[in-house]
């Protein structure tokens, strides 16, 4: 048995003296600091706060950890490696374990898509695509593309290509200018006609039109690539319309324009399979991935790139380095290792059909909450939905923010943003869970309308 060092066992039910120093992320600070919610330790489908109450995990962590927490598969292949090779720079210089995880991760791309960049996070992968798309155009010839396209209430990260591409105004403006040329399709998500849609929504496809009006105006030769999520996440689950993603992929094929899918969420079995892409019959050019693919024990990132985008960059340099990027950390042996063995346990349990499983099930939960009070949409599609809120008058957000810290407190974690609930669990969720977590999500939605 691997016992935790001590200081770890300490950090388990101990809870910390000094809250001021850490400047905690997307958070109110001066809120938790006063009202500090924490959780010390994870195992299978729940957390434990240091004083050891049970927290359903509603949401795999921030939408990662696809295979339940403290999985000693995971975390043992990470000591062994440890005490291997803890490090060794990927800069002209391989390491076995790198190789080994790229092409575990090539075995379940789409087919074509088997050139794999390592990164460190969603953030570093989303920069990295962006990147790699430009620097295909100019390897091919056409420096000139440059304009990136992304997609209203899109998220790609937090880095300076991502947030531009990204369509979030409240993650943009605090920061000026941004990217320059980068323009937006219009979200998929049509309230009107959408609300309480299970599944994919039948109508919308031709959002994806809106492309053909970017390129009249700008021409396609200017255009580099359109970046979107397979179903957006972090905005509230927007699920896109069937064809939507179909028609996108035809007009990038039509007008030389590379497709890139942000798998960060969507990949590794969320969706009930390897990738959005196979769920959605949809091939992108390029596609980013993140969080399952450690299964967040380690921090890790990829871009997935085709064939024919990795030849024409690397065949542009004959002679000498052809992609100036990468990270210190791209391809870290501990983070190569989780990966691998987060790829044999999605295999081994097959995450995948496991979520798919148990998606009618989930769907059908998530749905009996229409009735609640304030309810006012509720999406799904693979193991992911959003029930959304009438805000309280005057207070956006402040409603949202009562249902999670009741449903914390009823023991289940949930997300959220703004006055939308999003829920994401670990893919070995099973039945009792689901219940659970619905159940105490209509409670809280209940009492908190008083
Ligand atoms: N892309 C998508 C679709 C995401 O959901 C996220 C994170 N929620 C990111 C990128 C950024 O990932 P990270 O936080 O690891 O940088």
């Amino acid at each position: 048995e691997i016992r935790p060092a001590s200081a770890a066992a300490d950090t388990a039910t101990s809870r910390p003296n000094n809250l001021e120093a850490y400047w905690m992320p997307f958070t109110d600070n001066r809120y938790f600091k006063q009202h500090p919610r924490m959780v010390a330790r994870g195992e299978g489908m729940s957390y434990f706060t240091p004083e050891g109450r049970e927290v359903i995990d509603g949401t795999a962590g921030l939408w990662c950890c696809n295979a339940g927490h403290g999985r000693r598969e995971i975390t043992e292949a990470i000591q062994r490696q440890a005490a291997v090779l803890d490090y060794a720079p990927n800069f002209q210089l391989g390491h076995p374990i790198a190789f080994e995880a790229a092409a575990r991760i090539a075995e379940i791309t789409p087919e074509g898509l088997d050139r794999v960049f390592f990164t460190n996070s969603g953030s570093e992968s989303g920069d990295t695509a962006l990147k790699i798309a430009l620097a295909y155009h100019r390897a091919r010839g056409e420096a000139q593309r440059t304009r990136l396209v992304g997609r209203e209430r899109g998220y790609h990260g937090v880095g300076f290509g991502g947030m531009s591409v990204g369509g979030i105004g409240g993650n943009r403006k605090q920061f000026g200018a941004l990217l320059p040329y980068t323009d937006h399709l219009p979200s998929t998500h049509l309230p009107g006609q959408h609300a309480f849609t299970r599944g994919q929504p039948e109508h919308g496809a031709h959002l994806a039109d809106v492309l053909e009006n970017l390129v009249a105006l700008h021409g396609a030769d200017t255009i580099a690539a359109v970046m979107v999520e397979p179903v957006a996440g972090s905005t509230g689950v927007l699920v896109p319309p069937v064809g939507y993603l179909q028609r996108l992929r035809e007009l990038c094929t039509k007008h030389g324009i590379l497709l890139i899918f942000d798998e960060v969420i969507t990949g590794f079995g969320r969706l009930g399979t390897n990738f959005g892409a196979e769920r959605l019959g949809v091939i992108p050019d390029i596609m980013t991935m993140a969080k399952g693919l450690t299964n967040a024990a380690v921090p890790m990132g990829a871009v997935a790139a085709s064939n024919d985008v990795y030849d024409t960059v690397v065949n542009s340099a004959p002679n000498g380095i052809e992609l100036f990027h990468g990270y210190t950390y791209s391809g870290h042996p501990l983070a190569a290792a989780a990966a691998l063995a987060t790829l044999d346990l999605h295999r081994a349990e097959d995450l995948p059909g496991r979520a798919r499983a148990i998606e009618p099930a989930w769907q059908e939960a998530a749905h009996s909450l229409r009735d609640a009070p304030n309810v006012t949409d509720i999406r799904d599609f693979g193991l992911i939905a959003a029930v959304e809120l009438a805000a309280r008058p005057g207070k956006p957000g402040e409603r949202g923010q009562n249902v999670f810290r009741r449903c914390f407190d009823n023991g289940v974690l949930v997300r959220v943003t703004g006055d939308i609930i999003a829920l994401s669990p670990p893919l070995i969720i099973e039945k009792a869970h689901v219940d659970r977590i619905f159940g105490t999500l209509t409670e809280a939605i209940r009492a908190e309308a008083g």
